[in-house]
């Protein structure tokens, strides 16, 4: 099976993709994570990485995509893409690639979680200045007011939690994804669950429509 997950920020996305690829035995295949372990090995393309990365900017198309495909080709079981394809030419070149080998994608799961509850899950966020571990004012609190469970070192917010940044980073995914959602949804691909509920209920949603697809 061959997934690719979309969703906003805060969407629980890397939850929803560690659960669903252990139940259907599939490789995650974040492309965030990749570049963030490639960045860090002596080669050649680790310094370009890198520059794109420091500088701000986006990984060009056909390097990323030689990365992915590279990723792709070690999970024979499947996998489930996130963070890629990033726009619809990268979306192209994926499909031209599976073909060739006879393959599709089986289906693009969108979570959908309203922006106000995006905002209040990502802004109740404090960061340890010290370990980098993250709590959650209300779902999992320090112990002791704004330290550190396991160093007691001051926790802050992290500019990425702020409410006019999470705004603006919602913007720029809705403006990215639409288009690759209009993409795969011409071929029907695309399945919407709610992600603004409890992680499993939302879990539960996600297997019948894979199982429904297993059966076809
Ligand atoms: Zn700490």
């Amino acid at each position: 099976m061959k997934l690719i997950i979309f969703g906003p920020p805060g969407a629980g996305k890397g939850t929803q993709s560690e659960i669903i690829s252990k139940e259907y035995k599939l490789t995650q295949i974040s492309s965030g994570d990749i570049l963030r372990a490639k960045k860090n090995s002596d080669t050649q393309i680790a310094k370009l990485i890198k520059f794109y990365i420091d500088s701000g900017s986006f990984v060009p198309d056909d390097l990323i995509i030689s990365i992915m495909s590279d990723e792709m080709k070690q999970c024979d079981d499947g996998y489930i893409l996130d963070g890629f394809p990033r726009n619809t030419y990268q979306a192209k070149v994926l499909d031209e690639m599976l073909e060739v080998k006879g393959e599709k994608i089986d289906s693009v799961l969108c979570l959908r979680v309203p922006d106000e509850i995006i905002v209040a899950r990502l802004s109740a966020r404090r960061t340890c200045t010290v370990c980098s571990r993250v709590y959650h004012l209300e779902y999992n609190p320090p112990k002791k007011e704004n330290k550190c469970d396991y160093d007691g070192a001051e926790l802050y917010q992290r500019a990425d939690d702020k409410e006019e940044t999470i705004l603006e980073r919602i913007k720029i995914y809705h403006t990215e994804t639409q288009p690759l959602i209009d993409y795969y949804q011409e071929n029907n691909l695309n399945y919407c669950v709610d992600g603004s509920g409890d992680i499993n209920e939302i879990f539960t949603i996600i297997k019948r429509h894979l199982n429904s697809l297993a059966l076809e």
